[in-house]
């Protein structure tokens, strides 16, 4: 085993690899940016090493400066996290070059699986089926004006190097293609320095379905069974759960073998994502394989009682599995929100500031993944996640009810968050029935953003009444900008919150 392992990430998934060495008796090395040098991840890290300015381009992807810090600092191996260098095939080859492993993926299975038009070519040699479409990029307008009629409309163009939704265009007639295969070209240019686009059906009403695998590099290779992720915005995903309500133990049987299949036609090592649509009459298609650990990973690590993060970097070790597919059953059920840094009530605009006071959400079935903390500054330099909010119970409606509660503890102060969306979904009708597929959250947004969502509401009156009851024996909240500056004073606010806590059990 690993003695000493670098993190080469930040935030919150930097700090649950950090998690996962100490409690594998693994030392870990944080890399950081000059805008993290006071990031979470760089305390709860044995050692850290300071890799740059904070433009990603010139610390978290100088792979070189990466490899280096490594060296130096005696770790045996590298651990990508998600985003980043992790999907990289030339980083995991030359952490290899240096004689250091990487803990996911050969580069020769991100390499297959890197292209979503390669990754097509192999999902049909496998016998996996795929969303009907084109397995080459697009070579000018007149091609895809010939493939868009074949399919019918809508159609969806997509970048080959495509991710996070980019370069991505739904097409509803032929009138729109042209522009829109211009504009998608152009983004995946910009994001991915490659505008190779191709066109796929557009399917209405599906759900995203996605399988985990877990191989090791003695042949076996196991599905860890499905997570739902159909609550999306602009094709990111927003709310995950497992498992679905849409998978009988039949089909997620299906499902976990096409994964399994397509995942060693790759010649697949260690943990990753089948991503399918599945339609409502239980067909599902092929979409792309992610080839690293996921954001929405803790739902999977819930309902199987299996450590991820752990699990790969023992694979990476050398590990065999000691789990056959038979063991894998699901038990109870996970949802998990990612709390960002958008302001729901604003177009989801990113919120920048400081984090004045941040209240983390407790109790039975919560876990926390968080990369903030009070006094954080968030600023536009990375991705707007601040932290997953994950809760586990018995069933569905149990572990609704405990992401609400859950939900509620929570406070971020200081900048905007999407806790108020999710609250507001986790009190949804049709979301409490499981009734959601991909294009669900559009056309329900404007519904649910609109004004305070009513929990939120009665905890502001109890705030208000919180104030008025104690004034006379504290500080007043509401001046307590005066006496410095104008500046937000958290120590005070924090005080309030408590009170309205109290308040709030003696009901
Ligand atoms: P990215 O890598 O950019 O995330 P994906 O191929 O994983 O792109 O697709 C992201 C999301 O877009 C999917 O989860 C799904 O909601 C939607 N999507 C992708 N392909 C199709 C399709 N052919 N029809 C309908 N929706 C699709």
């Amino acid at each position: 085993m690993f003695t000493k392992i670098l993190v080469a990430n930040r935030g919150e998934i930097a700090l649950r690899v950090i998690r996962a060495c100490r409690e594998m008796g693994i030392a870990s090395v944080a890399v950081y940016s000059d805008a993290d040098a006071r990031g979470p991840h760089v305390r709860e890290a044995d050692e850290a090493v300071n890799i740059g300015p904070a433009p990603s381009s010139q610390s978290y992807l100088r792979g070189d400066v990466i490899i280096e810090a490594a060296k130096q600092t005696g770790a045996q191996a590298i651990h990508p996290g998600y985003g980043f260098l992790s999907e990289r095939e030339w980083f995991a080859k030359a952490v290899r070059d240096a004689e250091l492993v990487f803990i996911g993926p050969p580069p020769e299975a991100i390499a297959a699986m890197g292209s979503k038009v390669a990754a097509r070519q192999l999902a049909i040699a496998a016998n996996v089926p795929v969303v009907p479409g084109t397995t080459e990029a697009l070579r000018d307008a007149t091609e895809a004006h010939a493939i868009a009629e074949q399919f019918g409309y809508p159609v969806l163009l997509k970048a080959a190097a495509g991710g996070g939704g980019k370069g991505m265009r739904v097409v509803r007639e032929a009138g729109e293609l042209s522009a829109s295969l211009d504009a998608a070209r152009r983004e995946a240019k910009n994001a991915f320095g490659d505008d190779a686009v191709y066109v796929e059906k557009y399917v209405v009403g599906p759900r995203h379905v996605e399988i985990q695998v877990l191989g090791d590099t003695h042949g076996n290779m196991v599905s860890l069974l499905e997570r739902e992720c159909s609550v999306q915005r602009r094709h990111q995903k927003m709310i995950e759960e497992a498992p679905s309500v849409a998978v009988s133990p039949e089909l997620r049987r299906q499902m976990g073998e096409t994964a399994v299949r397509a995942a060693k036609s790759a010649g697949y090592v260690n943990a990753g994502t089948c991503e399918f649509l599945l339609d409502r009459d239980g067909d599902f298609y092929f979409l792309e394989m992610n080839t690293r650990l996921q954001v929405e990973h803790p739902v999977t690590e819930f309902i199987t009682g299996i450590d991820l993060v752990q699990w790969q970097i023992r694979v990476a070790a050398g590990e065999a599995l000691p789990f056959r597919q038979e063991d894998i059953v699901p038990r109870g059920w996970a949802i998990e929100c990612r709390i960002t840094s958008e302001d729901p009530a604003n177009g989801f605009l990113p919120s920048t500031g400081t984090v004045s006071y941040l209240r983390i959400p407790s109790g039975p079935g919560v876990r926390w993944d968080g990369g903030i903390e009070t006094g954080s500054e968030v600023g536009l330099h990375y991705d707007p996640m601040l932290a997953k909010l994950i809760v586990y119970a018995a069933n569905r409606e149990a572990a609704i009810d405990r992401m609400h509660r859950a939900l509620l503890e929570l406070t971020i102060d200081g900048i905007e968050s999407s806790r108020d969306f999710h609250l507001r979904v986790m009190e949804d009708a049709e979301f409490r029935a499981g009734a959601i597929e991909i294009q669900w959250l559009e056309r329900r947004l404007d519904s649910l953003i609109g004004g305070k969502p009513p929990a939120e509401a009665s905890r502001l009156a109890a705030l208000v009444a919180a104030l008025i009851a104690d004034s006379d024996r504290h500080t007043p909240v509401l001046n307590s900008g005066a006496a410095n500056g104008g500046e937000r004073n958290a120590a005070p606010i924090a005080d309030a919150w408590t009170r309205v806590a109290r308040l709030e059990s003696l009901r």
